[in-house]
């Protein structure tokens, strides 16, 4: 294929009109300006051509991807009717919709402002540099037209004088936009407007072709040594990897058969570059990135930063989601409800199996080696083996707890609940070495049967069981029972033995080692965590304690001693042979004497590659 066309900022290729049937003409329309760069406020004016005589609205109250409520209709601030020269009564039923007395069959407008000023891919952002939404935080759902066709007219603000000029990006499919990509849009439905964010601003932008599907890649606060080349040929390698693996070598848009090539014709990739920030939140024709700065790519860096394969892995994981829980998906996310949680005890596999691929699929796709490979499943073991909760609760409660719990966190949650990310990427490892050893199929080939079963529609557990059964042979209940449903531990050495990969115990870090998670600044060491069944716990250190220092006793002719503690690895500088110590930390303004025992044989987990050859097999 030919090499990608990298466009500087300011010079943003415009989406183009869609090349489909004449778009139905729309019931509900959109109208989104950025009213006060300054007060971070975009106006929204809702027009509904024939709305009923008690019209309804409401904003969401989460959005997909993130299981959390967050009341969207916080920012929502002047919401006022008008019909003709009538101002119809509006009525609040509750804290995010409303009820409109109307002359039923006239049209209904309606403008409100909503203040933007979240820098998250989850909700909306606006200011003189960039604007951001996400139809959950700007539009309202009309009730009675969800399902009609929706237009968006997207207005370019108006910069101050000398300031670059703003292009706008969004998977919408475009009707009648300006080469910055300013007008109108139209989505087939209020899911479609809910499931596709626009980025505003002078961004850097580039368009590339994955297996014939058009992609742009757009990256905002980008700086000047910002290698975009390198990002596109990343990208491109990730993504063409990604629809092979769901539609086999020949995939193509072009393909007659749908399994045969990918389920969407464009695709937009919207990243965020700050000095801190990290995460992604996946849609059907889209993802929003957020990153730091130091993790993009560098022209002329000799070695990429080590943040930069983190970054590639979020880009692999957000678009192997526009099939894995965007279209194959929890049968109770069939239709999402905006109004309340929707509960599935399913993210252990559309969010922990996308985190094992997500991965895999760099080192497929000839990203990462072998032996980075290896200590990122490295890391995923230790994290979940550091996380005591995993004896607590089971993947598939905690996928059902995400509301509260995944999304939720505070100082107790690694002792209640587990990552369904990091242990379920761990499972998925564990079915696919499993199907692996037994030889008669692959963890992919169990995917591919569920999205060809399916559709690429929603599922529940039994397809995934089916699938299994299908593929490997036998039933799969027994391991679906522990490792799903039950917080035994996993088989992971004898799997990865088997796979040419050995894991040696190395000595725990201290704080591990000691059962804490904490924070260390300006010469203070703050307990953040104390983790269930560690020595710090049976010590009795809090959560918030601030650990002032150490007191030894007298031993071997040396006084007693006591050493003010700047940070936790000086531990090792004071202790000596020392292994019961008094730690003294302050609580509440209190301070305590706490008998601390230093255990010694806390250890992690270093995997090696005992057999390269074995461990090729299973990566190539
Ligand atoms: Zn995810």
């Amino acid at each position: 294929m030919a090499a990608p066309a990298v466009r500087r900022r300011g010079t943003a290729p415009v989406a183009k009109a869609s090349s489909r049937a004449a778009p139905v003409e729309a019931a509900v329309h959109f109208r989104i300006e950025c009213a006060d760069l300054h007060a971070h406020l975009f106006a929204v004016t809702l027009t509904v051509d024939a709305p009923a005589a008690q019209q309804r609205v409401s904003l969401p109250v989460w959005i997909p991807g993130s299981y959390l409520v967050r009341e969207f209709s916080r920012n929502l601030q002047g919401l006022s009717a008008r019909q003709g020269r009538r101002r119809p009564a509006l009525q609040q039923l509750d804290k995010h919709s409303w009820q409109v007395d109307c002359a039923a069959g006239q049209p209904l407008v309606l403008r409100y402002e909503v203040c933007a000023y979240d820098n998250s891919v989850r909700t909306a952002w606006l200011d003189a540099d960039r604007g951001f939404f996400n139809g959950t935080s700007l539009c309202l759902q009309v009730e009675g037209h969800t399902h009609a066709p929706h237009a968006i007219d997207i207005v370019a603000p108006t910069l101050a004088k000398g300031a670059a000029a703003w292009t706008c990006a969004t998977a919408l499919q475009a009707v009648k936009a300006d080469k910055h990509g300013f007008g109108r849009y139209r989505a087939a439905d209020y899911d479609e407007l809910a499931d596709s964010p626009v980025e505003m601003g002078a961004f850097w932008s580039a368009e590339f072709e994955a297996c014939g599907v058009p992609h742009r890649f757009v990256v905002a606060g980008a700086p000047a040594s910002f290698d975009g080349e390198r990002l596109i040929a990343d990208t491109r390698a990730i993504c063409e990897t990604t629809m092979r693996f769901w539609h086999g070598t020949k995939v193509a848009a072009a393909n007659k058969r749908a399994a045969d090539r990918p389920p969407f014709d464009r695709y937009v990739f919207m990243l965020n570059a700050v000095d801190d920030g990290y995460g992604g939140l996946e849609h059907r024709h889209s993802t929003a990135l957020i990153c730091t700065r130091r993790d993009l790519p560098q022209q002329s860096a000799r070695k990429q930063p080590e943040g930069y394969t983190t970054l590639m892995g979020l880009i692999s994981h957000e678009y192997f989601h526009a099939w894995n829980v965007k279209r194959l998906r929890p049968a109770e996310f069939a239709r999402y409800d905006y109004a309340r949680e929707n509960y599935t005890h399913l993210l252990w596999l559309f969010e922990g199996f996308t985190s094992y691929y997500d991965d895999l699929l760099l080192r497929r796709a000839g990203r990462i080696d072998d032996a980075t490979y290896l200590k990122l499943v490295n890391k995923t073991i230790n994290q979940v083996q550091q996380t005591p909760g995993r004896h607590v609760q089971s993947i598939a409660d905690a996928s059902f707890d995400a509301w509260i719990k995944y999304y939720r966190q505070d100082e107790q949650t690694p002792n209640g609940t587990v990552s369904y990310y990091t242990k379920g990427a761990l499972v998925a490892m564990c079915f696919d070495l499993t199907l692996r050893n037994e030889g008669r199929g692959t963890l992919d080939d169990v995917m591919r049967l569920l999205w060809t079963r399916s559709g690429g529609g929603p599922i529940d557990e039994a397809d995934v069981a089916s699938a299994l059964a299908h593929v490997g042979g036998r039933s799969y209940a027994d391991e679906i029972a522990r490792w799903v449903h039950s917080t035994d531990e996993l088989p992971l050495s004898d799997l990865l033995r088997a796979h040419g990969v050995a894991a040696l115990d190395d000595p725990a870090q201290r704080a591990q080692a000691l059962g804490l998670r904490v924070a260390e600044s300006g010469g203070s060491v703050q307990v953040k965590v104390v983790l269930r069944g560690g020595a710090a716990e049976r010590a009795g250190m809090a959560a918030n304690d601030e650990w002032l220092g150490i007191e030894l006793p007298a031993a071997r002719g040396r006084a007693a001693q006591g050493w003010r503690l700047g940070k936790l690895d000086d531990l090792a500088l004071y202790l000596g042979e020392h292994k019961k110590v008094t730690a003294l930390v302050a609580r509440d303004r209190r301070l305590l004497r706490l008998p601390l025992s230093l255990p010694t044989d806390v250890t992690t987990w270093r995997l090696f590659a005992q057999d390269p050859a074995r461990l090729a097999k299973w990566l190539a």
